[in-house]
C-alpha cells in the first residue's frame, strides 16, 4: 500500500536530453503496470537542451501511434516548461498550449527567457548562490516572483522540484499553489522538495505528486527517494495524488 506509483507525469525522452524514446518510457510505464505516462520534455526555451518546436507534430504523432497501439496504458503529451520570465510567461506560447494534455513546469539554469542579459543574470546569481549555499534577499524575492507570477498566469499542472536551482520563499509559492490547485511535485531525482520542505508546504491545503524525472527509461515509474522523503516528512500518503 501506498509503495509504487499508479502514474509517472514527469519524464524525458531523447527529444530533450533524456536517454530514451518515448516508446521505451511507454514500455517500461507498462511493465511497472503504470495507469498513464506523461512525457514531459524541457521546453524549447532552454537553451541547451529544450525540444526544437519543429519537433512538437512528430511527437504528438507518435504519443497518437502508440495510444493507438496499446489498450493498457494512457499516453500524454506534456512539456516540462521554463519558468523564468517576472511576466509569468513561460516558453510555452499562449497559442502553443493546446498542443499539450497539460503542462508541468521548474525553474532551470540556461533558459533564455524574454529578455536574455536578465535571463543569464539571474542564471549566474543563483548558481552563485547555490554553490556558496548563500542566496541574498532580493534574489529568492526575484525567484519567488517569477514563480508566483508563472503559477498566476498559466495553467500549471505540477510545479517540479519546487526551489531547486533557485531559492525561493516557499511560504509564498505553497500559498499560491494552494490557490491555483497545483500540485508539489515530490521528486525521486532532485533533493528538493526536502523532508522539511515538504514538512511545510503539508501545512497549506496542497496536493502533492511524486515523480521520476526519468532521463533513462530504466527510471520511469521509479519512486524509492521519493517515498524515503515522504515517510520522513510524515506525510499522509493519500495527499499524494499518484501513490498507489
Ligand atoms: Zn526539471
Ligand atoms: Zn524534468
Amino acid at each position: 500500500m501506498y509503495d509504487r506509483l499508479k502514474f509517472d507525469w514527469h519524464t524525458h525522452t531523447v527529444y530533450s536530453h533524456g536517454k530514451g524514446t518515448i516508446e521505451e518510457n511507454v514500455e517500461t510505464a507498462r511493465a511497472r503496470g503504470l495507469e498513464s505516462i506523461a512525457i514531459t520534455d524541457h521546453g524549447p526555451g532552454h537553451f541547451g537542451y529544450g525540444f526544437r518546436r519543429s519537433d512538437i507534430s512528430k511527437m504528438r504523432a507518435e504519443i497518437d501511434r502508440l495510444n493507438e497501439k496499446y489498450d493498457d496504458i494512457k499516453i500524454y503529451m506534456s512539456v516540462e516548461a521554463n519558468i523564468i520570465n517576472p511576466s509569468g510567461m513561460l516558453d510555452v506560447r499562449p497559442e502553443e498550449i493546446e498542443l499539450y494534455d497539460f503542462i508541468i513546469a521548474g525553474y532551470h539554469f540556461g533558459t533564455i527567457g524574454e529578455n536574455m542579459p536578465a535571463s543569464l543574470s539571474l542564471h549566474a546569481r543563483n548558481l552563485a548562490g547555490s554553490r556558496l549555499g548563500r542566496y541574498s534577499d532580493k534574489l529568492i524575492q526575484t525567484n519567488t516572483e517569477i514563480v508566483v507570477n508563472s503559477l498566476k498566469n498559466n495553467k500549471i499542472v505540477t510545479l517540479t522540484h519546487p526551489g531547486d536551482k533557485g531559492k525561493v520563499d516557499l511560504d509564498e509559492v505553497f500559498k499560491t499553489c494552494e490557490k491555483t490547485g497545483t500540485y508539489l511535485e515530490i521528486s525521486d531525482r532532485h533533493r528538493q522538495l526536502t523532508t522539511e520542505e515538504i514538512k511545510l508546504a503539508a501545512k497549506y491545503d496542497v496536493m502533492f505528486i511524486a515523480g521520476s524525472d526519468a532521463h533513462r527509461s530504466a527510471m520511469v515509474g521509479s519512486c524509492q527517494r521519493a517515498l524515503e522523503k515522504i515517510r520522513a516528512a510524515g506525510l499522509d500518503p493519500a495527499r499524494v495524488v499518484n501513490l498507489a
